[in-house]
């Protein structure tokens, strides 16, 4: 059993210097060694009431994966977080512990939780270095397709391969990763591991057919048919932009967070032989306060830009990880709070000139219980832009609704599922942010593996 650390304060991670970073995509971030990981992990005091495991919605077994990184058994860690999370790399990097895990830890009552996501994070990379394969299991001969290949896909497919079924994921774009490689940018989380992620599943025999838009291409009905899959699992996220439907957003200038990202991140707008690359923006404005707006701020201010971040609540109500929005502050991103654009101005050509902003109060609470931001009169400002990224929230996107008969939709887009994925159809699952519309990393995960056993008890009642 190790000795506990009890006096030792949380070890901080160290980051590339922010004057440096700000213009370069490399992660920011940089890890801990085996030293800082093995102190850190001391911190943890075992304790009974398992507020941390409680905290995770996979329910990640956090004292038992700590209590071996604090023996230096970081392969044996990384076997009991593998029980539970199909991608600790991903989430140790991108997940909002301080809401979760680490806003549970009983360390953190007195003082700083133990460093639960940095400790995650830490196994993660150590058992992705030591480069050990998945062992691929003997096939039962059953076929499943996955639709999309974001963290929901790309479990549920994991966990049915480990399990023996021939899988397929059929993915639009033309790489595999969903969000995890088209929105999230390389600083934050390096594309070398979702790919590695993504090969890890190709080791276990998932085929990955990437360019294949299901409703377009071909149809979940024809999947089920003549393509012989057994079941079909929807994790076709949530990618659909919404706007604020004011005056000038059709400007030239105007983005959704995601185009930008996508043009960024998926098509490597930064590289300077990029075959497609971004408006070089003087002075953009991002509107918005969750991760999708720090992103886009963050990547805006690496593309040369001095950036504004527009948020119609305080800076408390920021849904965006806490973590993200200090870098942020630190990569020079100014913020404006309390303020929401009521048009975007323009030159005679149609080119974004400025925004005009008007001041908020916060109200009574709303439906979601915090406090509903309204206009003070007589307030309107402007601030200059050439470019404005609008991070709003997104939906799904209607074609799988469209192109499914019999698929009950929700109003907004949202596929309807029951907790084990089980859509209005035989046979077709759904989960992530197609079921949710947009969450997180860890819920579209916890999805996916869900209805991964959702799949397998509705194949072998089948069989039976
Ligand atoms: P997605 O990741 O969206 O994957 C869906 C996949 O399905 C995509 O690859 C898409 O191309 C494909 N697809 C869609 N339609 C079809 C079709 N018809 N046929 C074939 N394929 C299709 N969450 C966090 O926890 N922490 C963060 O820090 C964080 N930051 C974020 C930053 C950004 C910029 C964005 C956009 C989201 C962020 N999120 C974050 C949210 C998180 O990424 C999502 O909740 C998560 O990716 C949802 O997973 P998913 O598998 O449901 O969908
Ligand atoms: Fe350790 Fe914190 Fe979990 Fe307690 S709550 S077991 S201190 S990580």
């Amino acid at each position: 059993m190790p000795n506990f650390n009890m006096t030792e304060k949380r070890h901080t991670m160290s980051v590339q210097d922010p004057s440096e970073r700000r213009s370069n995509f490399r992660e920011v971030v940089l890890g801990y060694d085996d030293e800082a990981a093995i102190s850190e992990a001391k911190r943890c005091i075992q304790c009974k009431t398992r507020s941390c495991t409680r905290g995770c919605p996979v329910g990640v077994k956090i004292p038992e994966f700590l209590s071996l990184v604090a023996e230096g058994k970081f392969e044996e860690a990384y076997k009991v977080i593998e029980q539970d999370s199909a991608l600790p790399a991903v989430c140790g990097r991108v997940c909002p512990q301080e809401t979760q895990c680490e806003g549970k830890c009983t360390r953190g009552i007195k003082g700083e939780p133990v460093g639960i996501g940095y400790l995650e994070r830490f196994v993660a990379d150590r058992h992705m270095a030591s480069g050990r394969a998945e062992e691929r299991p003997r096939s039962n001969g059953h076929k499943v397709a996955v639709v999309g290949s974001g963290p929901a896909g790309l479990s549920c497919a994991g966990d049915l391969a480990k399990r023996g079924y021939e899988v397929t994921i059929f993915e639009a774009l033309h790489l595999a990763g969903g969000v995890l490689v088209y929105g999230i940018p390389e600083f934050r989380l390096p594309k070398a591991i979702v790919r590695r992620e993504v090969e890890a599943l190709a080791d276990l025999g998932v085929r990955i057919v990437t360019n294949a838009v299901v409703g377009k291409s071909l149809t979940v009905g024809e999947l089920l048919g003549e393509y012989g899959f057994e079941a079909v699992f929807l994790g076709t996220g949530a990618g659909l932009p919404r706007f604020m439907n004011i005056p000038g957003e059709n400007a030239k200038g105007v983005f959704s967070a995601n185009e930008y990202l996508t043009r960024i991140n998926l098509m490597k707008a930064y590289e300077e032989d990029a075959a497609t690359p971004i408006f070089p923006a003087r002075r953009a404005v991002v509107v918005g306060g969750g991760n999708v707006a720090m992103d886009a701020a963050r990547c805006a201010r690496r593309m040369g830009a001095e950036v504004t971040v527009v948020y119609r609540r305080s800076e408390a109500e920021l849904p965006a990880r806490r973590e993200e929005v200090v870098h942020a502050r630190e990569e020079g991103i100014i913020f404006r709070f309390l303020a929401n654009p009521t048009e975007i101005l323009t030159d005679g050509e149609g080119n974004v000139t400025g925004v005009k902003c008007v001041e908020m109060e916060l109200g009574e609470p709303d439906a979601s219980g915090r406090r509903r931001p309204v206009p003070k009169a007589g307030s309107a400002f402007e601030l200059e832009a050439d470019c404005v990224i609008m991070a709003l929230g997104t939906s799904p996107n209607p074609l799988i609704g469209r192109s499914t008969a019999g698929l009950t939709v929700k109003p907004h887009g949202e596929i309807f599922a029951d907790e084990g994925g089980q859509t209005s159809l035989e046979g077709v699952f759904a989960g992530g942010d197609a079921v949710t519309g947009s969450a997180t990393v860890i819920l579209a995960m916890g999805a996916g593996k869900r209805a991964a056993e959702a799949i397998d008890a509705y194949i072998s009642s089948r069989r039976s």
